[in-house]
């Protein structure tokens, strides 16, 4: 089967291309095993350096890269540049700069009555990684799991989403700048991933959606395999009374209109305090009404990247309009042009728990605004989903922020500010509930390519140990070395001296 290469902003395939067969799939693990075999032992500088000489190709590139990405998912190129590229690269010099501490034997204390011993977490690589990855950055969160897995010492297939197949070929060429087979990536959707899902990887990194993260869990579980699962969001902002309302409101209209809403942790649901509600509203909209929609460079947003993607907002849009949502920007489905890719932003209030826009993810250029009058509403609302992925708090009293913050049910937080906690790499990323299970970025992140040993080491040129045979007798002493030891009082003298007599039983 081809794979058809399309230009959504203008709706016109550009190429075809062969998918890989799903009886190619043992090949290419049997491919990786043997890539496996030698990219494993390179000490982690030697991996770094090919990261390391990977970065400067996607800076000479990054015009043309830019560009490929922008044309297949219809974003901006300023977007592609900023939120692919630039993230790309800096996710590179992050992993060169600290994957030799993070994945460096790490010592922890020994307590005293392993007397003599030390204690360390060992961490080696797991295998043949599989990463699937989705559509709306189809570049860096394709490379971003990928160069933390090869750092780590693993070696990767990769299956990029089939909706931007010229993002794949584009790996592919990439990744001829490192050893042979060190990270393939094959060409295919969903039955390509399940067959690639079947071949008992060692890990898998999964981004995309909650139905697919659902069904490769289970998958997994079959086999025991390890996951990652970064999934869909419901982000809520919540904006109090002693905002800066300028601020806020800007951050609001970046936050759930940047590249059409079609990112996960987009802002979905803004709560606003009611004392300025009527002030935010008027800001978010003069705000809206200055966006530029388009694909030059000058352009704020482009369009969505799929048909499905665009249809499934309108229904909820519809949905919400139907139940009694007003439209304070953008306009109703029923006036939007036929097949356009193109959505203008919308505002909705009067919005209610009822209405699908408000509980399930949207993924598309809509805020809806609902008013709230304490912190502790605002808390149960913004925990009100199913998801899990992220949130924001805006306060100029930062004790109350971070009240809030604790009390929200989510992997990631931002502060007077949205979406960008991601894009620091030396945070662990990921979300809870149905947002997903694990993290990558920042330490746990890479670390979550490794199998980690605890080892206990001793230095072996004693006999024997306290608990070893022969038990006779040592009964009442262990009695009296736990109390002393662990009791309410420590008692050293007495600690030391049983110690002593066990050890010589
Ligand atoms: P999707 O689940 O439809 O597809 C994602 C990938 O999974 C694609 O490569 C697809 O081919 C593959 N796939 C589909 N079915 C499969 C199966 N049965 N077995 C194996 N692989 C299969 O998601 P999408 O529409 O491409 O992406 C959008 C979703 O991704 C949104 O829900 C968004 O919130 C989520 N997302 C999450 C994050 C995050 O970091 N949490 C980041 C970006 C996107």
């Amino acid at each position: 089967m081809a794979l058809k290469a399309v230009a959504p902003a203008v709706q016109k395939t550009i190429d075809t291309y062969d998918e890989t067969p799903a009886a190619a799939v043992n090949a290419v693990y049997e491919r990786s095993h043997l890539a496996y075999q030698s990219w494993s032992k390179y000490s982690v500088e030697k991996r770094t350096s090919y990261l390391k000489r990977l970065r400067h190709i996607l800076i000479d590139l990054q015009e043309e890269i830019a560009d490929i990405i922008s044309i297949s998912t219809g974003k901006t190129k300023t977007d592609a540049l900023t939120t692919e590229v630039m993230t790309a690269v800096d996710a590179i010099k992050h992993v060169e700069k600290e994957a030799p501490l993070i994945l460096a034997n790490e010592k922890v204390k020994t307590p005293l009555h392993f007397i003599g011993k030390t204690s360390y977490i060992n961490r080696k690589p797991r295998g043949t990684v599989l990463i699937i990855s989705p559509w709306n950055f189809p570049f860096q969160l394709a490379l971003v799991p990928l160069i933390e897995a090869l750092a780590a010492g693993n070696t990767v297939i990769l299956k990029p989403s089939e909706e931007t197949p010229m993002i794949g070929k584009l790996l592919q060429h990439l990744m001829s700048l490192l050893p042979d087979d060190v990270a393939q990536i094959v060409m295919g959707g969903k039955d390509l991933g399940g067959a690639l899902t079947s071949e008992k990887p060692d890990y898998i990194h999964f981004t995309g959606s909650v139905s697919t993260g659902k069904h490769i869990q289970r998958q997994a579980a079959d086999h025991l395999i390890p996951t990652t699962l970064e999934l869909g969001g419901k982000d809520a902002m919540v904006v109090f009374n002693d905002a800066h309302i300028k601020r806020a409101a800007k951050a609001a209209v970046w936050g759930s209109f940047h590249h059409s809403g079609q990112v996960c942790l987009s802002i979905e649901r803004v709560y606003v305090q009611s004392g300025i509600y009527n002030q935010f509203l008027t800001e978010v909209k003069r705000e809206t009404a200055k966006i530029r929609q388009g694909q030059t460079e000058d352009s704020d947003i482009g369009s969505m990247t799929t048909t499905r993607q665009t249809n499934h907002v309108k229904r909820q849009v519809q949905d919400a309009v139907d139940k009694g949502a007003v439209i304070e920007a953008g306009r109703a489905p029923g006036d939007w042009k036929d097949d356009s890719p193109f959505i203008e932003p919308l505002i909705l209030t009067s919005v209610n728990s009822d209405m699908d826009i408000m509980s399930d993810e949207t993924f598309g250029p809509v805020m809806p605004i609902f008013s709230f009058h304490t912190e502790e509403e605002a808390v149960q609302l913004a925990n009100s989903t199913s998801y899990g992925l992220g949130g924001s708090v805006f306060t100029s009293d930062i004790v109350k922020a971070e009240r809030v913050t604790n009390h929200l049910v989510t992997g990631n937080v931002n502060i007077n500010d949205v979406i960008t906690s991601v894009a620091n790499f030396n945070l662990p990323f990921g979300g809870v509930k149905n947002s997903g299970i694990g993290k990558y970025h920042g330490y746990e992140g890479i670390r979550s390519f490794c199998i980690e040993t605890s080892v206990m080491a001793d230095k072996g040129t004693s006999e024997d140990e306290i608990t070893w045979y022969p038990s006779a007798g040592k009964y009442l002493l262990l009695k009296e070395l736990t109390a002393g030891f662990w009791g309410r009082q420590r008692n050293w003298k007495s600690f030391i001296q049983t110690y002593m007599r066990l050890s010589k039983m």
